[in-house]
C-alpha cells in the first residue's frame, strides 16, 4: 500500500516510511492510496472469527509487504490481547467499552500497534528512533507504556505540569527505561508548540531521528478500525448500530468510518464533541473554522483544531453533502455531561466517564427523533481517570479495575523545564 500526503506535495510513501516519518514533509498528513473491500463473507462471518483474526484480515491490505505476515500476525496478538466488550445499558444503547488495555483508554491499541512496528523496522535500521509526543494526558501513558522495552525505540514525553490527573501522571512518569517524561511549566498547547517547533528544527535533526506518536501517525490511526469490527461481533441488533464516538481529534470516528468503507454495516456516525465545536459548526454552516481550545471536564477532546477531520473529508472526495449522509457531529456542554453521567447511574448504574457520557447524550439526542435507531458509544476511557468529577457528582468511590497495577507516587520521575523551545532543545542537545 501507499501513502499519499493530502498536501499533494510530496512523494507517495509506503506504510513504513509513513509510520517512520509520522507526517509528510509538505505538512499534509498521509493518507491510503486505495480503501481496502474486505470480502463480503468476512463480513457475514464476523461473529465466528478471533479478535485476532479479525485484525490480521483488516490491517494487512494497509501495511502491505512490509512487514510479513508471520510478523504482522504477532503485531496483532500484542495489540489486541485485552476484551472490547459490548455492554448493554438499556434497550437503546450500548457501551463499547475500550478501556480494558492497560492504561484505561482506547488510546492503547494504536500506541502498542505502532510501537510494534516500529520495533520490527528497527531491525533493519542503525539509527535509534525518538518519539516526541505532548499530551493533554491519555496519549503520554499509552505511549509510554505502549512502547516500553521496545528495541532501538525511545520515548520523549511532553507533559503540562499540574494539569494532567494524578492516575495520569503517574502512567507517563514511572516507566524509567526507554520513556523520559518532560514536566512542563505551561499548558498542552505549549507542549504541541514545542514538539512541533522541534520537527522543524536542522540541529535536531541531525542529532536525533524523530516522530511523533500522535493520531496523524498511521501507525496509531489505523489499527483504531479494529473496534468498531469488534462492536459489530457482538452486534444483536436488526438493523445495524448508530455508532456514536467521543470527538477531539476525530482520528478515532475517521477509523471508523474506513471500516465502513471497507464493507462494515453501520447506519450512521455521530461525532460527539465538547463545547470545542469546530467540526458541528462546519456541519451546520459550512465554515471551517479553526479556533483556540476550551478547557472541560471531558479534557481529551479540548481540541479546536481537529487534526484529522481532513481525512474524513478526503473520504467522502472533499463533498460535505456526501457526508451528511452517514455523519453528524454536535456538541455537549459540561452541565449536559454531568447530568447525563448522573441520570444514567441513577436509572442503570452504568457508570459513564465524561467522554462516553458526551457521546451517550448525542446519540440519545439523536434517537429521540429516529426512535427505532439503536446503537452503541464508544466508552473511550475507564471513569477512574477522572475522579473529581465523577465522585463529587455521584458521591461515590470509584473502584480500580481488575487487575490494575498499583502505580507508587514515590516512582514518579519527570524533568521539569520551563515551557519554551529553546529550554527543550538545549536539554535535547545536552543529553
Ligand atoms: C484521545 C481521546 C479521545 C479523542 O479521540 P480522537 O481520536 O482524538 O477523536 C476521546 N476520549 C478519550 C478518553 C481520549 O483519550
Amino acid at each position: 500500500m501507499q501513502y499519499y500526503s493530502l498536501q499533494h506535495q510530496a512523494p507517495k510513501v509506503s506504510f513504513k516510511e509513513a509510520v517512520l516519518k509520522g507526517q509528510a514533509p509538505d505538512k499534509g498528513l498521509y493518507f491510503p492510496e486505495a480503501l481496502p473491500k474486505l470480502p463480503k463473507d468476512f463480513i457475514k462471518n464476523l461473529p465466528s472469527l478471533s479478535k485476532e483474526e479479525i485484525g490480521f484480515t483488516v490491517m494487512q491490505p494497509y501495511v502491505g509487504e512490509d512487514i510479513p505476515e508471520k510478523a504482522l500476525r504477532t503485531i496483532v496478538e500484542e495489540t489486541v490481547s485485552f476484551d472490547f466488550p459490548l455492554v448493554k445499558i438499556n434497550d437503546h444503547i450500548s457501551s463499547l467499552e475500550l478501556f480494558h488495555g492497560p492504561t484505561y483508554a482506547f488510546k492503547d491499541v494504536g500506541a502498542r500497534f505502532m510501537s510494534r512496528c516500529l520495533g520490527y523496522f528497527h531491525q533493519s535500521e542503525t539509527k535509534k528512533t525518538t518519539i516526541l509526543v505532548a499530551t493533554s494526558g491519555d496519549t503520554g501513558g499509552a505511549v509510554a507504556n505502549g512502547f516500553l522495552g521496545v528495541e532501538g525505540v525511545e520515548v520523549i514525553i511532553l507533559y503540562p505540569s499540574g494539569k494532567v490527573s494524578p492516575i495520569q501522571e503517574l502512567q507517563l512518569t514511572t516507566c524509567g527505561q526507554n520513556i523520559t517524561a518532560l514536566e512542563i511549566e505551561g499548558s498542552f498547547d505549549d507542549c504541541q508548540a514545542i514538539v512541533k517547533q522541534a520537527f522543524m528544527d536542522q540541529d535536531l535533526k541531525q542529532a536525533y531521528n524523530l516522530t511523533s506518536a500522535n493520531s496523524i501517525n498511521v501507525g496509531r490511526w489505523l489499527p483504531q478500525q479494529l473496534y468498531y469490527f469488534y462492536g459489530l461481533q457482538a452486534w444483536q441488533g436488526e438493523k445495524p448500530p448508530v455508532i456514536s464516538v467521543p470527538s477531539g481529534n476525530f482520528g478515532n470516528i475517521c477509523a471508523g468510518i474506513l471500516a465502513h468503507i471497507s464493507g462494515l454495516p453501520v447506519e450512521h456516525f455521530i461525532a460527539a464533541c465538547n463545547i470545542n465545536d469546530t467540526v458541528p459548526v462546519f456541519m451546520q454552516t459550512g465554515n471551517y473554522q479553526p479556533k483556540a481550545s476550551i478547557p472541560t471536564i471531558s479534557n481529551a477532546m479540548d481540541v479546536g483544531s481537529p487534526s484529522n477531520f481532513s481525512r474524513i473529508l478526503e473520504i467522502f472526495g472533499g463533498e460535505a453533502e456526501k457526508l451528511k449522509t452517514r455523519f453528524s457531529s454536535v456538541s455537549v456542554t459540561d452541565e449536559q455531561t454531568k447530568a447525563t453521567i448522573k441520570a444514567v447511574y441513577d436509572k442503570t448504574k452504568y457508570l459513564l466517564d465524561p467522554h462516553g457520557a458526551v457521546a451517550y447524550r448525542a446519540l440519545e439526542d439523536y434517537q429521540s427523533e429516529r426512535p427505532t435507531d439503536k446503537g452503541f458509544i464508544l466508552e473511550t476511557a475507564h471513569p477512574v481517570k477522572f475522579p473529581d468529577v465523577i465522585e463529587s457528582l455521584l458521591n461515590i468511590k470509584i473502584p480500580l479495575p481488575e487487575n490494575a497495577t498499583q502505580l507508587n507516587p514515590a516512582d514518579k520521575c519527570s524533568i521539569e523545564l520551563a515551557a519554551s523551545f529553546e529550554s527543550v532543545k538545549s536539554w535535547l542537545l545536552s543529553r
